[in-house]
């Protein structure tokens, strides 16, 4: 198998917001890439849409946001955060420029980032399903093979092969990824489009229960539920009824409201998603990006912008390789890590805010941060992407906050162990 030239420096399996970015940006870069994906895009997935600012930063900088604008999807320029009696609301300071967040429909979003990849010169082959990746006898990850829809089997052949393919990633089965770091999953989620609604960006909860609403194309209502795992066989008898119950439950104003003058316009889509870990993403001839080295629960609305941020991160690593500057594996290796430490942050704070009930500790941080201008712009720009968590929730940062509005000393809660929450 070793003495078959390879066609491609690259093999990126799956095309959505990691492998296109990926292929895109190396194929920019003069880098031989193909990038396949088993679905034929326009193509919608289970997933919402919202994009922090950090990572409609990484789409400025590859000259793909104003694309993203002239496709009409609304700005956003508010947030609200409301748990029980408590709510933060406000919006970031700039984050590298970006004053303002998206929630783009899937099918719109990964069309154009598809679309920028084969502008790029990446080789796209839709409708092509991995089923193994192809190894040298010293064990290097050298190629994929696969089919087409029609049944077709293929072989291709790359210096490097990158698994983009979600969570539940083939390229991570074949090469054996380990999980680390796991958590299991808490919940599941309901979401749909309503029109007639002009609610303002918000993520509600109360009781273990949860939603949140952000305006998309055609000025349509996404509006997505969440609950805990335990509740999932009553709520689906009557899926209609769960959703209405979860919004009447945390917000009745905004359940009549919905009751009265919203109408689905699509129907449910319903997902029991995979639980939080990372995988060990590099290896003799293979990488992991996106979900399927590095997954979270949904909440936090972080997956997209991660896997813009840290495909770009592994596209600087495998162009260090490629063009002869570092050994690959080194360079990938060193993705890996930096990708690790980065997301630790978010990592944390998704999991904690997963169990839809704030622990004491972020409750005393929400209540201080509600009553100081100056900390809520901190808070929403730590949200966005461009302040990290780690600095927000370090001891003097929040002593500070509790000084300045005041915090009785019982109040003052501070973290455990640095980085919990
Ligand atoms: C309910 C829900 C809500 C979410 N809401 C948000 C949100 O609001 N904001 C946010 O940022 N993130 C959100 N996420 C997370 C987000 O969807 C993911 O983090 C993001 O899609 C990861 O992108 P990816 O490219 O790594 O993988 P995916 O988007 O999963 O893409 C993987 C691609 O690989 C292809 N593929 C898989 N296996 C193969 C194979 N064997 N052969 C060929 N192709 C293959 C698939 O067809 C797919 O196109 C949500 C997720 C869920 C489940």
């Amino acid at each position: 198998m070793t003495d078959v030239p390879p066609s491609f420096d690259v093999i990126v399996v799956g095309a959505r917001c990691a492998g296109s970015p990926l292929a895109m940006l190396l194929a920019r870069r003069g880098h031989r890439i193909l990038v396949v994906d088993r679905a034929s895009f326009p193509s919608d997935t289970v997933s919402t849409h919202f994009v922090h600012q950090a990572g409609l930063a990484r789409l400025h900088a590859w000259g793909l946001l104003d694309r993203l604008r002239e496709t009409g999807v609304p700005p956003l320029r508010h947030m609200l955060f409301a748990n029980g009696e408590l709510s933060v609301s406000g919006f970031a300071d700039p984050i590298e420029g970006i004053t303002e967040v998206y929630c783009p429909r899937r099918t719109v979003l990964d069309s154009l980032l598809v679309d920028a990849a084969r502008a790029a010169g990446a080789e796209v082959v839709e409708r092509f399903s991995v089923d193994d990746v192809l190894f040298a006898d010293d064990g290097r990850a050298v190629g994929i093979r696969g089919r087409t829809t029609e049944g077709r089997e293929r072989e291709f052949r790359a210096r490097f092969v990158v698994g983009a393919d979600g969570a539940n990633s083939t390229v991570a089965a074949r090469v054996g990824a380990d999980v680390y770091r796991a958590v299991p999953a808490t919940g599941f989620v309901y979401y749909s489009y309503f029109s007639g609604l002009d609610w303002e960006y918000q993520n509600r909860t109360r009781d273990e229960r949860q939603f949140a609403s952000c305006v998309t194309h055609d000025d349509l209502m996404m509006v997505v539920v969440m609950r805990k795992r335990a509740a999932y066989q009553e709520f689906r008898a009557d899926a209609e009824a769960g959703f209405q119950g979860v919004i009447d439950h945390v917000a009745p104003e905004l359940g009549a409201d919905l009751r009265g003058r919203g109408r689905r316009e699509e129907p449910f889509r319903a997902i029991h998603y995979a639980d939080n870990f990372y995988r060990r993403s590099h290896g003799p001839g293979w990488a992991l990006v996106g979900d399927a080295g590095y997954h979270k629960d949904p909440l936090t609305g972080y997956g997209i912008t991660d896997a813009f941020v840290h495909a770009e991160l592994l596209a600087d690593a495998l162009h260090l390789g490629l063009s002869g500057a570092e050994p690959i594996d080194t360079a990938v290796a060193g993705y890996a890590q930096r990708r690790d430490s980065d997301s630790a942050g978010v990592f944390n704070l998704t999991v904690a805010m997963s169990e839809l009930t704030l622990s004491p500790f972020l409750r005393a941080v929400l209540t201080a941060v509600g009553q100081s201008p100056g900390y809520l712009r901190k808070f929403f720009t730590m949200v966005g992407g461009g302040y990290p968590s780690e600095e927000f929730f370090a001891p003097p940062n929040l002593a500070a906050l509790y000084d300045e509005v005041g915090t009785p000393p019982a109040d003052r809660i501070l973290p455990a162990i640095a980085g919990a929450h």
